[in-house]
């Protein structure tokens, strides 16, 4: 059996619709497939690659970590420098009353402690979300989800979530004294790049400091970069109470945290109370690559390209069956008449080299979200190659 054949004989598959790339190896915004097939990523691994793939300083992190340890003790015991130095490094790009990290490794488990903080912390135990959100595929994570078609096979799942229209100012009045925590992405991603104004986070900060409600907001996806801003929420003028990141964060490894103040975070080393316990949580290999995934985004400045980038996607990507843009830098959705419109672009563009999807939640859109060291030539060539396979097919 080739390679093919063993993915889907051995391999669960979560999908009717694999992409079934084969790649043996990746750089920058390239990957690589047999016979050197080359493909431009657009889509980062679903927005993990910001820095690329294999960035040099990132290797060079891994591999300085691994000649001193690998797993050494559950997360939270010993003195690990690769994780104190991170949360150190995260805590410098936020502002100063979120200077307690919690690291785990992935987005669902991030979003799980968040959540677990917010009830302990205030004693409540209503949590509200946003229709069309995704946090995750954990029962509690997806508990929090707004799409009822994929929870409905996993019911019952939390009680006293309620879900809220995103962006809707009038729908805010539901956040109540009785509410621990509202989550919510800073941009709605699986929901096809869902952008929401300026002016409605600044309402929802309001209404949450007004009822004593613990604000969340998920930048698993929308974090490291990937707006133009190190943080999404800086476009808004507001904070979180809990931040939650993961995805770009490892430059490629597993990692993820979510992020309080030390006195909410304090709650969870109270005994004989059980916190939140993790064994492989801020794993040394990938905190050290997260550290310098960092750094990679500050001294190469990358944010500060992300608007010119964008802006000539836009400018390119222009052709009667696209219907419109939506985006938040370099987060952005091409939107088609349907998926069976999308579908066979997508394919037809794979065919010739360039890699892009669709979203959970809104099928007839593409995603673009490459890595952020994508330069203008490649964007154009990229570009090319989506017009021409509009036009193919
Ligand atoms: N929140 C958001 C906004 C996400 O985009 C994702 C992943 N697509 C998650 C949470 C879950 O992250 P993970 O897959 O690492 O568990």
């Amino acid at each position: 059996m080739n390679n093919r054949q063993l993915f889907l004989s051995h391999l669960a598959q979560t999908t009717d619709f694999p992409l079934m790339i084969e790649i043996e190896k990746a750089e920058g915004i390239y990957m690589f497939g047999p016979e050197g097939k080359q493909y431009i990523d657009l889509i980062s691994g679903i927005g993990v690659s910001n820095v690329g793939h294999r960035h040099p300083k990132v290797l060079t992190a891994i591999q300085e970590q691994l000649d001193k340890y690998l797993h050494l003790m559950v997360y939270g015991e010993y003195v690990q420098s690769p994780q104190t130095l991170l949360a150190k490094a995260i805590c410098d790009t936020l502002p100063s009353h979120l200077d307690n990290v919690y690291l785990v490794n992935s987005g669902s488990e991030a979003v799980e402690g968040a959540l677990k903080l917010a009830k302990r912390y205030t004693n409540r135990r209503e949590i509200i979300s946003c229709v069309n959100a995704y946090h995750g595929s954990s029962h509690g994570s997806l508990s929090v989800g707004g799409n009822e078609i994929f929870k409905r096979a996993y019911r019952p799942l939390l009680p006293g979530i309620k879900n809220i229209a995103f962006g809707s100012v009038e729908e805010l009045s539901e956040i109540t004294q009785d509410t621990a925590a509202i989550i919510v992405e800073t941009v709605q991603g699986e929901a096809g790049i869902k952008v929401a104004s300026a002016a409605y986070f600044q309402a929802l900060r309001k209404r949450c400091d007004e009822t004593g409600t613990l604000l969340i907001l998920d930048e698993i996806q929308a974090g490291f970069g990937r707006t133009g801003k190190f943080w999404a929420f800086e476009h808004y003028g507001i904070q979180p109470d809990i931040l939650v990141c993961a995805k770009g964060m490892g430059g490629g490894m597993p990692i993820g945290a979510f992020i309080a103040n030390k006195d909410v975070m304090g709650v969870f080393k109270d005994n004989p109370l059980l916190g939140h316990i993790s064994t492989f949580g801020g794993h040394p290999v990938s905190a050290a690559a997260s550290l310098a995934t960092i750094k990679i985004i500050q001294e190469e400045n990358l944010l500060e390209t992300v608007e010119e980038k964008t802006d000539l996607f836009k400018k390119l990507l222009v052709h009667p069956k696209i219907k419109g843009i939506r985006n938040k830098g370099l987060m952005m959705a091409i939107e088609f008449e349907s998926f069976e419109v999308l579908k066979p672009i997508i394919d037809r563009a794979i065919e010739l080299g360039v890699i892009t999807d669709w979203f959970l939640f809104c099928d007839d859109s593409m995603r673009i979200a490459p890595p952020l060291v994508i330069t203008e030539s490649q964007i154009k060539e990229a570009c090319e190659i989506i017009i021409r396979s509009i036009n193919e097919v």
